[in-house]
């Protein structure tokens, strides 16, 4: 079987990463969340009043984008992948209903994209990556050999992000979610949109197990 690249899109708590950390686990393929990247430069305009009430101060963001380095290590104790920003683990505070309402902002910046494709793309030249986000079949690795565009139903998805969350409302949550695809899909830069060639997995009405199955039998395909 040839080592691939599998791209895996979709609309926020669709499920993405369950599915992608799934996939990678069983191919033992490395499994990349790019939203953590955005999110972790989100964290740290944030944490050095480059945005504040929803504003960002765009040239300070500039100036401050070469200073961001982002990693992942492997957390064998929570058998999880935990995100690094210059030097800190930063997994939980990335994960915050706060962040979630400000990315938005952060990722429709051309340049930010710029600096997290690039890393992106460097990652996935060996490949033997699973990677999920909104652009990662369209632009990042356009030349996939697997793409998957997951969706499921906007109080499907609330539910679940809502069921990991504590100390918020539903209504915040499906709010949230509202927003963000709006945002994602109508930005200027790399919107989310399902790339032509991409599969679309509608999951509001299937067990993990039945799309696990389901996608398994695509990866194989694509690896043969
Ligand atoms: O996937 P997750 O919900 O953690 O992503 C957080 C945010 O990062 C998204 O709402 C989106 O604005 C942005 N994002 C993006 N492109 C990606 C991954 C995430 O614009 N490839």
């Amino acid at each position: 079987m040839k080592k691939i690249n599998i791209a895996i899109d979709g609309h926020s708590s669709c499920g993405k990463s369950t599915i992608a950390k799934d996939l990678a686990k069983h191919f033992n393929y490395t499994y990349i969340d790019s939203g953590a990247m955005y999110r972790s430069v989100c964290l740290y305009c944030l944490e050095n009043n480059i945005m504040q009430n929803g504003k960002l101060d765009q040239q300070k963001l500039l100036q401050h984008l070469d200073k961001i380095e982002i990693t992942f290590s492997f957390d064998n104790e929570l058998n999880k992948a935990q995100t690094i920003m210059n030097g800190k683990n930063i997994e939980d505070k990335i994960r915050t209903l706060y962040v979630s309402q400000n990315v938005s902002i952060i990722s429709k910046i051309k340049e930010v994209r710029q600096k997290l494709i690039f890393l992106q793309r460097k990652i996935g030249e060996n490949k033997g990556v699973v990677m999920d986000g909104r652009d990662i079949g369209s632009v990042v690795f356009p030349d996939a050999e697997l793409k998957l565009f997951i969706t499921a139903s906007i109080e499907e998805r609330a539910r679940r992000r809502f069921s990991d969350l504590q100390d918020v409302s539903y209504d915040d949550v499906l709010e949230n979610l509202m927003k963000r695809d709006a945002d994602d899909s109508n930005r200027n830069e790399n919107p989310l949109i399902q790339a032509s060639d991409s599969i679309l997995v509608d999951n509001t009405n299937m067990t993990k197990k039945e799309q696990f199955d389901k996608i398994i039998a695509l990866c194989v395909q694509a690896m043969n």
